[in-house]
């Protein structure tokens, strides 16, 4: 079920509230057995469509990354299944990029009796100080940059936890994600790996998790999408579905929230099999033009991107 929007910071706003209640075995032997349900549809979808491909080979360390196919909540939104297919390889850090991670390391330091900080500002302050919360690769790319760069990491960081505490509120059941770590799960006997990320949680497998999700997009049926593919890879990963997805858009001031079933895990299963057989044949994958070509790797050898309507004269490379 999806739900509308909620008001910001209002306490039914919080990841946990409106779900409430102890879940009794019952619940939890049937989030089980959604969850093994959903493994073993992925698995049998996949060796459908992959038939003798990206096997692991016996004895062979796997290189998921190198020589298979790393499924992403990013790649599996992507509209275009042809750079879906070809994802760009030219990730480089920005403020962009970096303000989730950080920001989430500052919500995790206010209410921690080892920090100081009660105000975001000040706890960003003190991540962006000392970078042990970050990854290697965060902290080393801040301790690069000069002093108006470090600004604007604190600045953009300040304003996303800011507006994501403001919409989701206080609750000492919130638990902000370790933004180094995610939830992860390899296909058995295949060179596939899903991965996701959430940004908050309360409850656990034995009441049930709620998870919620920073997805500051349009909005839509991307959502549900988004929601089912986080449920989907949490399942796998605990073996116990989550009990709730919640999408935060503070931009929007909404909370959706999404509840987790079979047609949910289901949506997510279906997308991420059609994603991995494209992978795994990238000339198999048909172009779908729109906008977003303006801004695509692949736009200059692609005929129907560089044909659509919606290119701008000035992005094609032979005008
Ligand atoms: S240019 Fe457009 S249609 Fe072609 S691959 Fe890129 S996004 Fe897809």
């Amino acid at each position: 079920m999806v739900t509308g929007p909620s008001a910001p910071g209002a306490a039914g706003a919080t990841p946990d509230a409106a779900g409430g209640g102890s879940a009794g075995a019952a619940d939890r032997d049937e989030r089980r057995r959604l969850a093994a349900t959903v493994r073993d549809r992925l698995v049998a979808s996949l060796a459908v469509v992959l038939d003798d491909r990206l096997l692991l080979e016996r004895g062979v360390r796997p290189n998921y990354y190198d020589d298979g196919v790393v499924v992403s909540a990013f790649g599996l939104l992507e509209r275009c299944p042809r750079r879906a297919a070809r994802p760009a390889q030219d990730f480089v850090e920005s403020v962009a990029t970096a303000r989730r991670r950080v920001g989430l390391a500052a919500l995790r330091r206010i209410g921690d009796d080892a920090s100081p900080a009660t105000r975001v500002a000040s706890a960003v302050d003190e991540v962006l100080a000392d970078r042990s919360d970050l990854g290697l690769n965060l902290a080393e790319w801040i301790d690069q940059l000069d002093r108006a760069g470090r600004a604007a990491v604190a600045a953009g960081s300040t304003t996303w936890a800011g507006s994501v505490l403001r919409l989701v509120g206080r609750h000492p059941s919130i638990r902000w994600a370790d933004p180094s770590s995610g939830s992860s799960w390899n296909v058995p006997a295949r060179l596939v790996r899903v991965t996701a990320s959430h940004d908050a949680l309360t409850g656990s497998v034995r009441t049930g998790e709620r998870l919620l999700v920073v997805a500051d997009g349009a909005g839509g049926a991307g959502d549900r999408l988004r929601a089912g593919y986080l449920a989907l890879v949490r399942s796998l990963g605990l073996q116990h579905a989550p009990r709730r997805i919640t999408l935060a858009a503070p931009s929007r001031g909404e909370l959706v929230r999404v509840e987790v079933d079979d047609a949910l895990l289901t949506l997510a299963v279906d997308r991420v099999v059609e994603h991995v057989a494209y992978r795994a044949d990238p000339d198999a994958a048909p172009p779908m033009p729109g906008r977003w070509c303006n801004h695509c790797h692949l736009l200059e050898v692609c005929d129907a991107g560089r044909a659509s309507r919606w290119t701008r004269p000035s992005s094609g490379p032979d005008r």
